[in-house]
C-alpha cells in the first residue's frame, strides 16, 4: 500500500518535472552580444540569415544600424530554433526595444510591440497643410525654368511660406542640407526600404541634424522656394528600394495592431517572456 502511494508520488513529481523541463525549453533564447557588427556576431551566435534580416527588418523603424549599434548592446532572439522566434528584443544600456510574434487572421505572422503594434507606422496622408498641388508624378511635365521635358516624380504643394512641413512617418534624418536644384532639403529613412525627400524650404526645424530621429508628424522644416523653384511650394518624393514612388498613390503597408479580443492574452504572453529573460 505504501510503496504504490510513493510510485504515485513520484509519477507526480516525475510529471512536475518533465513539465518545468518543458517549460524551460519553451523559453530558450540566444543572445546577440555585439561587439563588431550585427552580421558578424549573429553568426557566433548561431543565429540564422532569415532571422538577421528579421531584425534589420523590423528595428530599422527605431535603430540607425550604421550609427546607433555600440559594443555591449544586445539583441535577444527567443526561441531560435523555430522557425519565426516568439520576440526579438533589443538592449542599449537603459533603452530596451521588444517585439513579439502574433498571427493575425489573415495568416500572416508579424513583430508587435507590448501596445499590439507593429514598428512600422502609417505614414501620414501628406507633410503639410497644402493650398493645392501644383505639379504631380508625371513622367513628362514642362519645366518652367529650364524650359524642357522632364520627369517629375514627386509631389509639389503649393503652400504660403513658412507653412511647417511634417515628417510624414518615423525615422532617421539622412541628409538635412543645401543642394543645387532641391534648395535646402531633408532626407529622411523610414526602416529599411523608404525614404522621404522634403525639398525648397526656407529653413529646417532647429536643433535638426544629420541622424537626428524624427516622430511621424514633427515639424522639420518650412516651405520656401530655395533652389529651382519659381514660388513657395514643397517638392515631396517617396522612394521605396531606392526608386522614386508616386506618394498620392503608392501603397505604403499601414501600421497593424493584434486584434482587439486577442490584446489581452497577447500582452500576457509578452509579460512573461520579458519576465522570464
Ligand atoms: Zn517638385
Amino acid at each position: 500500500m505504501k510503496s504504490s502511494k510513493d510510485m504515485y508520488r513520484n509519477i507526480l513529481f516525475l510529471i512536475f518535472i518533465l513539465f518545468f523541463i518543458n517549460n524551460v525549453n519553451a523559453l530558450e533564447y540566444s543572445t546577440i552580444h555585439i561587439t563588431r557588427s550585427l552580421a558578424y556576431d549573429a553568426q557566433k551566435a548561431s543565429v540564422n540569415q532569415k532571422t538577421i534580416d528579421d531584425i534589420v527588418r523590423i528595428f530599422s523603424w527605431k535603430i540607425d544600424f550604421n550609427r546607433d549599434l555600440k559594443d555591449g548592446d544586445r539583441f535577444i532572439v527567443v526561441n531560435k530554433k523555430h522557425s519565426a522566434p516568439n520576440a526579438l528584443i533589443y538592449i542599449s544600456g537603459k533603452k530596451r526595444i521588444a517585439v513579439f510574434s502574433y498571427i493575425s487572421k489573415d495568416g500572416r505572422l508579424n513583430y508587435y510591440d507590448i501596445n499590439g503594434k507593429t514598428l512600422y507606422p502609417t505614414f501620414l496622408k501628406a507633410p503639410l497643410k497644402y493650398k493645392r498641388i501644383s505639379s504631380k508624378f508625371q513622367l513628362k511635365r514642362f519645366h518652367p525654368i529650364l524650359k524642357t521635358w522632364l520627369p517629375h516624380r514627386a509631389v509639389d504643394y503649393a503652400a504660403r511660406y513658412n507653412t511647417p512641413v511634417h515628417a510624414t512617418a518615423d525615422g532617421i534624418v539622412k541628409y538635412r542640407k543645401t543642394m543645387n536644384a532641391l534648395g535646402k532639403a531633408i532626407y529622411i529613412t523610414h526602416g529599411s526600404n523608404y525614404l522621404t525627400v522634403y525639398a525648397h524650404l526656407s529653413r529646417f526645424a532647429r536643433g535638426l541634424k544629420t541622424s537626428s530621429k524624427v516622430r511621424r508628424g514633427q515639424v522639420i522644416g518650412y516651405v520656401g522656394s530655395t533652389g529651382r523653384s519659381t514660388g513657395p511650394h514643397l517638392h515631396y518624393e517617396l522612394r521605396y528600394k531606392n526608386k522614386r514612388k508616386n506618394p498620392l498613390t503608392w501603397r505604403i503597408p499601414k501600421q497593424k495592431r493584434v486584434a482587439k479580443f486577442d490584446l489581452k492574452r497577447f500582452q500576457k504572453r509578452a509579460k512573461s517572456i520579458l519576465h522570464n529573460l
